[in-house]
């Protein structure tokens, strides 16, 4: 992959970004640095970063597209109240991702492992008791 300047902003943007933002949020902080770059431009990259591995795509049930700027597999909990996506702070045990060497795997392409937490953020669930 080819390293451009707009990949480095985008990538340093993200980089201090540890609350998953879409690509539209990404698009607004780097147009403070490239303010000629286009959403079609830094979403083109997100997702050619994304395919390379630099970064992951989060597939979460939510319908907008969401990154992450570490592409090892880590747990996440989602929010079904405020959209939130945090990094949950334990490691997926490398057991359960071992990509294409498990017998399973033979035939398929394994790409990640997905795990998600759903349920009330901190924030959220302070909110509805109180
Ligand atoms: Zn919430
Ligand atoms: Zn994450």
């Amino acid at each position: 992959m080819r390293k451009t300047k707009q990949r480095e902003v985008i990538l340093k943007v993200l980089g201090e970004h540890r609350d998953h933002p879409s690509a539209d949020i990404i698009y607004e902080e780097v147009r403070k640095f490239l303010p000629r770059i286009s959403l079609g431009t830094v979403y083109r990259n997100l997702e050619i970063m994304s395919e390379a591995g630099t970064i992951m795509k989060l597939e979460t049930g939510g319908s907008i597209k969401r990154f992450d700027p570490f592409p090892d597999p880590h747990p996440h909990f989602r929010c079904i109240k405020c959209g939130a996506i945090e990094d949950l702070p334990f490691k997926i045990d490398d057991s359960l991702f071992t990509g294409n060497t498990e017998e399973w795997a033979h035939g398929r392409a394994v790409q990640n492992l997905n795990i998600e937490y759903t349920g009330l953020c901190i924030k959220c669930n302070g909110n509805s008791t109180s």
